[in-house]
């Protein structure tokens, strides 16, 4: 698969620290892979412990003049940073869907949905308003005001390579704060090419750096950030395990964290929904970018009274999806992130037919007919699904998506809370009553009622129990970046 551009210096090889590209200090190098194949296509440095603390002693370097400037100066290199995501779009969707392998039809909409947020922060950052408090003594005014809570380390994953930072680095630059990341170690040419934009947009230097590293040296790289007092706070999207190593080794310099982590999303069909709309939904939320969302539903719950005919209609929108290469335009599911990935699906869909599931379409590797690779999955759907199956706890990050029959309505609730995640719930009503009553029970950080694609700029994002803390996007976005001083003055009687 090629990669052609229409501006080629858009694929940068080197860390990005106080303003120069730079080579990783040991010199090593780390191989990008094409995610049908695992053929290397690129390389960017394996960096080290030295380099992360390079990038996090420019940042706070650069904290204090960054933090000095006007909210409106902020704000307006915010907005030369999205109009430049945007001028590049097409170039930045080509980058995405070569290194992760989404249709580039989604990776255009990545870029739009991740500029989005660019534009959303460079609008909030001159609404960082605090409080004056009534002064319950004579001769004292007291206030609330906001402040930038310092460097800020941005640790991001893979499935969403330039959505996920560019909603991390934008509040954190809207606020004041200044920045050192590392970017999934499967796609770092986005994040890099995001961060050539941003100093092709005139962010001064220090304000933000980036750096690269292999999955073997990113323990030790970000470590160096937990361990430094300077970086006040830690952002993280990826796994609950990562995601509570960070919050343990951060906690000797008590830093700020935001935690968006992994999910196991249930998506409940009662009999009075309108079937169409509820497939519909599902498709939207199950097979966005294979299935490899944290938001995905990855248990179905369908009443009984509909459940065949859900399943039906169901089937044949699946059984429709067009499999094929992340370039070739009417691809709708592209290959899975790597070898491993589709092995994980493999033992979940043999696991699931071991404990008495059938399959209703798909169920397979697939393979030939204009496939580029050995890491394509057939979308699935699996009937007779049961809590006995590992996609049941486990997030199956795939096109598969398992029917769980039900009958009552508190038995249903009870199942789709059974799990620590807490991330993203779905149902399916037009009963008024039992919409706020399944909306209020489930467990969730963020609802679709009637609902299939949820995300937005403008709403607050993340989620409860294990699924992490923190949210991102919406007014609440930029506080997460923030911590309240109080100001106390007196002898003004
Ligand atoms: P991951 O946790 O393995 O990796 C995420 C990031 O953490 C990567 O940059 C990786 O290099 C880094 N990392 C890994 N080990 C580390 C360590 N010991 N110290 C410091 N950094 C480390 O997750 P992934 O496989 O990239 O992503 C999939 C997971 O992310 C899924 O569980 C998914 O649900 C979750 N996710 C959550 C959201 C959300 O907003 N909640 C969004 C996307 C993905």
């Amino acid at each position: 698969m090629s990669l052609t551009l229409t501006r080629p210096e858009l694929v940068r090889s080197h860390n990005f620290i106080a303003g120069l590209w730079r080579d990783a200090l040991s010199g090593g190098r780390h191989p990008v892979s094409d995610p049908a194949t695992g053929a290397e296509f690129a390389n960017v440095p394996d960096s080290a412990a030295a380099d992360a603390q390079a990038a996090a002693d420019a940042a706070h370097a650069a904290f204090d003049s960054w933090r000095d400037r006007t909210a409106r100066e902020r704000a307006q290199f915010l907005k030369r940073w999205h109009a430049a995501i945007v001028a590049n779009g097409e170039d930045l969707a080509r980058i995405i869907s070569r290194e992760q392998g989404k249709p580039l039809a989604e990776a255009r909409g990545e870029v739009a949905y991740g500029a989005s947020y660019v534009e959303w922060f460079a609008e909030e950052a001159v609404r960082a308003y605090g409080d004056m408090i009534p002064a319950l003594m004579p001769g004292k005014r007291m206030m609330a005001v906001k402040e930038p809570v310092g460097v800020v380390a941005a640790v991001t994953p893979w499935n969403f390579p330039l959505a996920m930072i560019a909603r991390k680095i934008a509040p954190a630059l809207a606020a004041g704060c200044t920045v050192v990341a590392k970017p999934a170690e499967d796609t770092p040419l986005t994040a890099l090419a995001l961060v050539r934009l941003a100093e092709e947009a005139g962010l001064p230097a220090g304000v933000l750096n980036i750096v690269t590293a292999s999955r073997g040296q990113t323990p030790a790289t970000v470590a160096s950030w937990l361990a430094d007092p300077r970086v006040r706070k830690i952002t993280f999207t990826g796994s609950t395990p990562v995601g509570k190593y960070l919050a343990r080794e951060s906690a000797d310099t008590l830093k700020k964290l935001s935690l968006e982590l992994g999910g196991n999303a249930p998506f409940i069909v009662f009999d009075d929904a309108d079937l169409d709309a509820a497939v519909t939904g599902l498709m939207a939320a199950k097979f966005r970018n294979g299935g490899q969302t944290c938001v995905c539903p990855n248990r179905v719950y369908v009443q009984s009274g509909i459940y065949d005919a859900f399943a039906r209609k169901l089937v044949e929108r699946v059984a429709a999806l067009r499999v094929g290469p992340a370039t070739r335009d009417d691809s709708q599911i592209g290959p899975m992130i790597n070898a491993r990935a589709v092995e994980k699906i493999e033992r979940h869909v043999e696991d699931a037919l071991a404990h008495g599931a059938t399959v209703l379409t798909g169920g397979r590797r697939l393979s030939g007919d204009g496939l580029d690779g050995p890491n394509y999955y057939a979308p699935t759907v699996l009937g007779d699904a049961n809590r006995e199956m590992a996609l049941f706890s486990e997030e199956t990050f795939g096109p598969v998506a398992p029917l769980f029959k039900f009958d009552d309505d508190a038995d249903v609730i009870r199942e789709a809370n059974d799990t620590p995640f807490g991330l993203a719930a779905y149902f399916y009503s037009t009963d008024v009553r039992r919409i706020w009553r399944v909306a209020s029970r489930l467990e969730s950080g963020v609802i679709g009622i009637n609902e299939g694609a949820v995300s937005s700029e403008a709403a607050p994002f993340g989620g409860v129990k294990e699924s992490g803390y923190g949210r991102e996007g919406s007014r609440y976005g930029l506080d997460d970046y923030m911590h309240v001083k109080y100001l106390c003055q007196g002898g003004l009687a």
